[in-house]
Formats: structure tokens, C-alpha cells, sequence
């Protein structure tokens, strides 16, 4: 049984999302179906606990100052039907591979951080979807309706919000058994990397791949104690869109009686719903994880200071990273400012580079794709320019999936135009495939190494 003063704190932090204007949410049909959805994942246990949480903001506490790198990878969506044993071990895996090979190119301890585990919901640009002169609501993500193009499957269903719940939990149990049992092991996940490299496609990262397995070796050889090689910290994190869901799996820390949302380790604030005077901005600034905030070509830098006044005004270490998502074009033009705004507040961030969402393209035949070169030269100019303000590039946001999709087109295994139609599978955004996420593993490591 929760106490009052739990009760009233958790009131009083639904009453100030509540009063804000919020964009982006579902319209369900059935009002009252939401509060008995929302009544039973309040009921439901924590995803994620406050220790783990608070470890986190430490680690990206360290990312401020150089003294890390954070990778954060997964799809754009997490679909319930992909959440299969597979299909997560192998994005981990995907994950896990990029992580070493950047930890050797910035010769720092990588952060994992998945998109994954509660990754179900998606902003959309327009409301709606029209077909052959049939115009339904837009499919918004599993957590909300279904992808099947009927009336019935696009109605927000709330039922799906602890469906959610349920893939989320069985999903991070999975995650926790893979990277707490030995499955993703330090050494085995080298062996995997030097799978990869027997494809004698990527023969020009040979230099590279030899160094790293030199530094195994000489771990190995040196005694570092195999219980820190076996184990490894994997956090997950999604956008924080749906406020009815993260405002019912939001506790009261027992111990310090502070605001957790425990759907996941890390939440971030998307592009399209960062108004400083919105709902998710408002949710956010109450709790107390680590959180980022995406960031477009149109951010100011007065915004960017808001956003860390309203977001971290005490300027923890750890608790906001700012998530640039410029485009290959725009980057190195307007990121600079927003840097200098960054710093002026003088508040320690976490700067990363998501350079996918800046760079979709719509091709002749009408897949939304990517392109290889675009997304690297987008990191590039984020390095070039943090290296020009004489800051610390603190990490990189993903879409990618464990799986040989044709999605992004370029990479040295190439995928072309004409290949993207043979594994074409994401319902919204093109991710990176296996293959291509390694290679710009390499190459952004080749970067940061310098
Ligand atoms: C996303 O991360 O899938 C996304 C929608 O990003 P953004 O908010 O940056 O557009
Ligand atoms: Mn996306």
C-alpha cells in the first residue's frame, strides 16, 4: 500500500504534466479504457530500478568529461511480433561488436545503451495515412495500434500500453540474461568481431582489428580478472512520447523519495515534442533519470538553454544529453552555436550525434532510405565541429538491427537502390544492418583514434 505523502507526490506530478499542452498523443476512442489501463500498470512492478539508474547518470556523468563514450543503437521501432529471443540477441550482439571496436578507437569504457525494451511508440509527421482514396489514423508505433492498414487495427487501442509493459519486461529479462551470464562475454564478443572480419570486404580495417586483438591478448596474458570480461553493463532506454504510459510507470524512490520513470534506465524528449512549455518537458524536469533531448536543424540557442534550465537547473553530470540530429548538410553550420549555448550555461552535457534522423531520403521507387556516406559525414562534422569549439564529442544515436536488412543504402558490402526492395523491413525508419553497423564501428573509431 502506497503512503499519502507517496500518493500526493504522485499526484501533484500528474496534476503539472497534465496542465500542459502535450502533442503527439494517441486520441483513444474510450476515455475510460485508458484509466483502467493506466490503473493496471500502476499496479505493475518496476522495470528498471533507481540503483541502476543513478549508475547510469554516473557513467554519463563521466561522458561530460571525457572519461567515456556513449553508443546508443536499436530501431527506430521495436515491433511486439520482432521482440523474439533472436531478433534481441542479435541486436545486442550488434551493439556489444560496435562498443569494443570503439572503445579502441577512443581508448575510453563505452556506454551501452540499447533502444530497445520499450522502443514501441513513434511521433509521425501527419496524422493520418491515405492509400487508394482510404484515409486511416497513422500507424503510431505498436504501443498504439496496429500496422494492417484497417479501421480497426489503426484505432489507438490502451490495451497495447500494457502490452507494452509485458514485451518490455520479457524483453529486458532477456537482456539482463545475455549480458549478466556470460553469454556476452568480453572475449566472445572479440571472437564475433573476428567473424566479421574474415569478409575480406572489410580487409582495410585488418590494422585495426589487429591492434584490438593485440589488446586482448595482452589482457588475457596480464590476468585482468575474468569476472570483469564476463559480464557487461547494457542499459536501456526509448523516447518518452506516450505520457500516460511513463506517467504510470513513474514511483517514488523509497530510499530518497524522489520521481523515477521505471520503464527504462534512460528516456529521451523527440524532436517534435521538445517545446519548453509542453507536457513532455514538464514530465521530464520531475524525474529524476538521465534524459536526453533530440535536437533539429531549426534548435536555437536560446532554446538549448532553456531546455537545461528547465532540464537540469541544479547541472548534475549526467542528467541531460543533448542529441543532435542536424542532417550531413546542416551540421556544421548550426551545431557550433548551439555548442557555445551548451557551455554558457555552464551546466556539464552530454553532446551526442544521432545522424539518421537528419539524413531520410525518399527514393524513385519510394523507400524511405538512408544513405552510408551521408550518416558517416554527418559523425564527421559532429567530431570536426566539437574539436572547433574545443569540446568533448560525448557519444552516437543509432537505428540499426542485428538482422541483414537492406534498408540504408551504401556501406562496402554495397546495397544498392535496386537491393533495398529484397529485406526491406522496417515499418518506419531505415536502419543500419549488421554488417554496416560494424563497418561504421570501424570507421568512427578510425575517427576518434584520430
Ligand atoms: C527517432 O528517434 O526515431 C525519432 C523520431 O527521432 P527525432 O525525434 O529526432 O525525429
Ligand atoms: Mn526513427
Amino acid at each position: 500500500m502506497e503512503n499519502t505523502s507517496e500518493a500526493n507526490i504522485l499526484q501533484d506530478f500528474e496534476t503539472a504534466w497534465r496542465a500542459c499542452p502535450a502533442v503527439q498523443q494517441p486520441k483513444y476512442p474510450d476515455s475510460a479504457e485508458v484509466t483502467k489501463a493506466t490503473a493496471e500498470l500502476k499496479q505493475r512492478p518496476p522495470l528498471v530500478f533507481a540503483g541502476e539508474v543513478n549508475e547510469l547518470r554516473e557513467l554519463l556523468g563521466k561522458a561530460t568529461r571525457g572519461e567515456a563514450f556513449v553508443l546508443t543503437g536499436g530501431d527506430c521501432a521495436e515491433t511486439f511480433a520482432e521482440s523474439t529471443a533472436d531478433h534481441l540477441k542479435l541486436k545486442v550482439q550488434t551493439i556489444l561488436q560496435m562498443a569494443v571496436v570503439l572503445a579502441y578507437g577512443a581508448g575510453l569504457p563505452v556506454v551501452k545503451m540499447g533502444r530497445m525494451a520499450g522502443q514501441y511508440a513513434k511521433p509521425r509527421s501527419s496524422n493520418t495515412e491515405t492509400r487508394d482514396g482510404v484515409t486511416l489514423e497513422a500507424y503510431r508505433g505498436d504501443a498504439v495500434n496496429g500496422h494492417e492498414f484497417t479501421k480497426e487495427s489503426r484505432t489507438p487501442d490502451p490495451h497495447r500500453l500494457v502490452e507494452s509493459y509485458q514485451y518490455s519486461a520479457a524483453s529486458l529479462n532477456l537482456i539482463r540474461a545475455f549480458t549478466q551470464g556470460g553469454y556476452a562475454d568480453m572475449r566472445r564478443v572479440h571472437e564475433w568481431n573476428k567473424g566479421f572480419m574474415t569478409n575480406p570486404a572489410y580487409s582495410r580495417f585488418d590494422a585495426l582489428a589487429r591492434s584490438i586483438d593485440a589488446a586482448m591478448q595482452f589482457m588475457k596474458a596480464t590476468g585482468v580478472p575474468s569476472d570483469a570480461l564476463r559480464t557487461v553493463d547494457f542499459y536501456s532506454s526509448h523516447e518518452a512520447l506516450l505520457l500516460e504510459y511513463e506517467s504510470a510507470l513513474t514511483r517514488v524512490d523509497s530510499i530518497s523519495g524522489d520521481l523515477y520513470d521505471t520503464s527504462a534506465h534512460f528516456i529521451w524528449i523527440g524532436e517534435r515534442t521538445r517545446q519548453t512549455d509542453g507536457a513532455h518537458v514538464e514530465m521530464l524536469s520531475r524525474i529524476h533519470n538521465p534524459i536526453g533531448v533530440k535536437l533539429g536543424p531549426t534548435t536555437t540557442p536560446d532554446e538549448v538553454k532553456t531546455l537545461v534550465e528547465r532540464l537540469n537547473p541544479e547541472g548534475v553530470a549526467g542528467r541531460l544529453t543533448l542529441i543532435a540530429r542536424m542532417g550531413a548538410d546542416n551540421v556544421r553550420e548550426v551545431l557550433p552555436s548551439l555548442l557555445r549555448a551548451g557551455k554558457e550555461t555552464g551546466v556539464p552535457l552530454v553532446w551526442m550525434c544521432d545522424p539518421m534522423h537528419g539524413n531520410t531520403v525518399k527514393t524513385a521507387s519510394g523507400y524511405k532510405t538512408r544513405h552510408f556516406g551521408t550518416i558517416l559525414d554527418e559523425v564527421r562534422g559532429f567530431f570536426e565541429v566539437h574539436e572547433g569549439e574545443s569540446m568533448i564529442p560525448g557519444g552516437i544515436h543509432m537505428e540499426l538491427t542485428g538482422d541483414d536488412v537492406t534498408e540504408v543504402v551504401g556501406g562496402t558490402e554495397t546495397v544498392d537502390e535496386s537491393a533495398l526492395a529484397k529485406r526491406y523491413e522496417t515499418l518506419v525508419d531505415p536502419r543500419l544492418n549488421h554488417q554496416q553497423s560494424l563497418e561504421l564501428a570501424f570507421l568512427v573509431a578510425e575517427m576518434l583514434a584520430g
